[in-house]
């Protein structure tokens, strides 16, 4: 039998994760980048203790029926794991939509679960240049912007989110940012604010609480969830 998805946790209810859907989220052990504002650190190794194993979660979406309207895959980043397409595929067998949280660093894994996928959440951290400096991890940011021209092309409902900090972020790389994406032909921009509490890097200070309201006007593509 092939090996189960990791799973380091569940969120039973929550009605943010998946626009308009009532969903659960199971979070997937394991991600290749350890971006400094990053609050999931404890489920960035592929193993480790808190494992949710799979048949529970199985067992608890079967209780779920009826009452629930999705199932987000979260992370860590769930296209880590080669066990992903079964899962989604179990979860839309059972008559739930499947919602997908992603950064972006499996373009080609991407491709392939988006016929499984309803929904993408893709994560867009910066301009693909300063990526590294964020990630720690050299080339991310094609790999990121891969990701969304796929996703740009598709027909797969999605949003691109934006978590803004404002020394990893300032206000001019932001405007940039928020440009390219729109030229990109992203049309449904989140903006969140980065809440550095249980941030990876401990180093990293709070961010500028002003950043939301020196955004430029007029860009009817980006919304800003605070
Ligand atoms: S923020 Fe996302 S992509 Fe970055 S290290 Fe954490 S789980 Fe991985």
């Amino acid at each position: 039998m092939a090996p189960a998805l990791r799973v380091g946790g569940i969120t039973p209810l929550t009605t943010i994760d998946y626009p308009g859907e009532l969903a659960a989220v199971v979070f997937c052990r394991g991600c290749p980048w350890r971006c400094r504002y990053c609050h999931n650190g404890h489920l960035l190794e592929a193993g480790g203790a808190g494992e949710v194993p799979w048949p529970e979660v199985m067992r608890f979406l079967e209780r779920r029926r009826g009452l629930l309207d999705a199932v987000v895959f979260s992370g860590g980043e769930p296209l880590a794991q080669h066990q992903l397409p079964a899962a989604m595929a179990a979860v839309k067998a059972r008559g739930f939509k499947v919602g997908l949280h992603t950064s972006g660093c499996y373009p080609e894994r991407l491709q392939r679960v988006l016929p499984l996928t309803d929904w993408v959440g893709l994560d867009i951290k910066a301009l693909a240049e300063d990526y590294p400096a964020l990630t720690g991890v050299p080339a991310s940011g094609e790999r990121a912007w891969q990701s969304l021209e796929l996703l740009v092309a598709s027909t797969t409902p999605h949003e691109v989110r934006v978590t803004v900090h404002s020394t990893l972020l300032p206000p001019h790389r932001l405007q940039a940012l928020t440009d390219r994406l729109i030229r990109a032909g992203a049309t449904d921009i989140a903006l969140q604010k980065c809440d550095p509490s249980h941030a990876l890097d401990p180093t990293l200070g709070a961010t500028d609480e002003a950043w939301a309201a020196r955004l430029p006007e007029g860009k009817e593509e980006v919304a800003v969830r605070g």
